[in-house]
């Protein structure tokens, strides 16, 4: 059976690489019908705060990337990972070094003299323990082959062969008796069962150096897909300056999480030419063998529109539920929120619903449109709307007022005919009724259409917005 693992380490959020990562590994176990485990890498105490954690949780839960039993703890299992180098040393496989700081560094100075990568010396390799100089905790380090080379066959990089040579002793357990990234992440992978390591590239040399534990350990060396970076529009690494490099950013601006989870799949995977897919079709199309080699490019206008897409093609039900989750994390979305928790607004903005999202890239321009509906008389208008007001708009909008106040069912066909008719019988353009009404009723320049407007107000509202204008 397939078992993968998203392994972040805390950083206070869920950067939108790792969410790429975990949604990879995400399909790539559902593909195979296995299963995707959690760990969280929180050695580094300082940074593993709740917060951190929950905000990595949080992050994932909105993208829709469910994990299989309880997260795991990287911290948690100190005990067990002390006890994996034990064995090491017993097997003969690593061994305690004694070199100071003064002799590391001078081996360091040497190698950089001769032109070679720093490494350790060996020193302490083959030295009996007697010779330990007294009052110094040692450090534990790998007897890592010294000839031949090591091979990572990767999923996506093929085959990475690199000589024991520039492979170093590496140092596993710290002299204050913590265990070292490289021997935790080995231990831990071994111990969940995991079959399938895919992670960001930037961590390809590190897998040469975690085969050499997996093998000093007897333990099979799992299966490795290394996948691309994701880079900026300028081909930079992804950072900050780009803009946002957080997921739950992402839902502060606007975003629908399945645009999000078809945008990150599409970053560095393709099947075909499809642009649009639903979860469903990812899972089953997601193979290793379609993941490219070089970065991709993270293009923000792109998302933009995919996102239009998933707005318009989300029904209006599943649409609230992600607007409420959006204005639960927008700045102003409180004021909102407090107004669609009155049923009948809920219920006047399912029937906005519809006209909102054709127009609305994003829960922000949504928001932005469907403003018109909890506004209060008397409107206070943006310029657009204003200068469509101040000219000569008054005795139309006191003309349609009285039409409209003449209209039995208050729907959209009976509405638009009456308007259309009025317009017929003055011999005005429709925009010269149109916009006033739609100025008069949502005091923008710009809005959904005007009979979805009205429908949704209802009479009453509708009317005395007209008749504020009228006079
Ligand atoms: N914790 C590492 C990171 O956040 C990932 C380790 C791994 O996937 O092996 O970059």
């Amino acid at each position: 059976q397939i078992v993968t693992r998203f392994a972040p380490s805390p950083t206070g959020f869920l950067h939108i690489g790792g969410a790429r990562t975990a949604l990879f590994n995400w399909l790539f176990a559902k593909h195979g019908g296995g299963k995707m485990l959690l760990r969280i890498e929180d050695t580094d105490r300082a940074r593993s705060t709740q917060e951190a954690v929950d905000a990595l949780l949080d992050g994932l839960s909105w993208l829709g990337l469910d994990w299989d039993g309880e997260p795991v703890s990287q911290f948690s299992r100190v005990g067990r990972h002390q006890e994996v180098v034990e064995e090491m040393i017993s097997r003969g496989q690593a061994y305690r070094c004694y070199s100071s700081q003064e002799e590391l560094e001078a081996m360091r100075e040497k190698a950089r003299a001769e032109g070679k990568p720093p490494r350790y010396d060996g020193t302490w390799r083959d030295r009996d323990p007697s010779e330990a100089p007294a009052g110094v905790d040692p450090v534990i380090r790998l007897k890592a082959p010294q000839d031949g080379e090591t091979v990572v066959e990767d999923m996506v990089q093929g085959r990475v062969v690199i000589p024991n040579k520039d492979l170093d002793d590496l140092v596993l357990m710290r002299s204050d008796g913590t265990p070292t990234y490289m021997l935790a992440v080995v231990v831990d992978d071994h111990d969940m069962g995991i079959t399938h390591i895919i992670r960001g590239v930037d961590h390809l040399t590190n897998a040469a150096r975690q085969s050499l534990i997996f093998k000093a350990m007897g333990w099979d060396v799992p299966n490795m897909a290394h996948i691309p970076l994701i880079h900026g529009p300028d081909g930079a690494k992804l950072s900050k300056r780009h803009g946002a490099t957080g997921a739950e950013t992402y839902r502060a601006m606007g975003y629908l999480p399945q645009a999000m989870r078809n945008y990150l799949a599409r970053l560095g995977w393709s099947h075909g030419d499809e642009e649009i897919m639903s979860l469903d079709d990812m899972i089953k199309w997601f193979g290793m063998d379609a993941v490219g080699q070089s970065a991709a490019r993270f293009d923000f206008k792109k998302l933009e529109n995919l996102n239009g897409h998933y707005m318009r093609a989300t029904d209006d039900a599943e649409l609230m539920i992600h607007w409420k989750t959006y204005l639960q994390h927008a700045e102003d979305g409180d004021a909102v929120l407090a107004w669609l928790a009155e049923k009948s607004n809920e219920q006047t903005a399912l029937t906005a619903l519809p006209g909102l999202k054709e127009r609305a890239k994003t829960l922000v321009e949504l928001t932005e449109s469907a403003s018109y509906l909890w506004r209060q008389r008397p409107l206070d208008c943006d310029e657009k709307a204003q200068k469509i007001l101040d000219s000569d708009a008054k005795a139309i909008l006191s003309d349609v007022h009285g039409i409209l106040s003449g209209v039995e069912a208050w729907n959209a066909e009976p509405l638009e005919e009456a308007v259309k008719a009025y317009a017929l019988e003055k011999d005005l353009k429709l925009g010269k009724v149109a916009q006033p009404l739609r100025a008069a009723l949502t005091g923008r320049g710009t809005s959904p259409g005007i009979y979805d407007v009205l429908v949704a107000l209802g009479r009453t509202e509708s009317l005395a917005r007209i008749q504020d204008q009228a006079n």
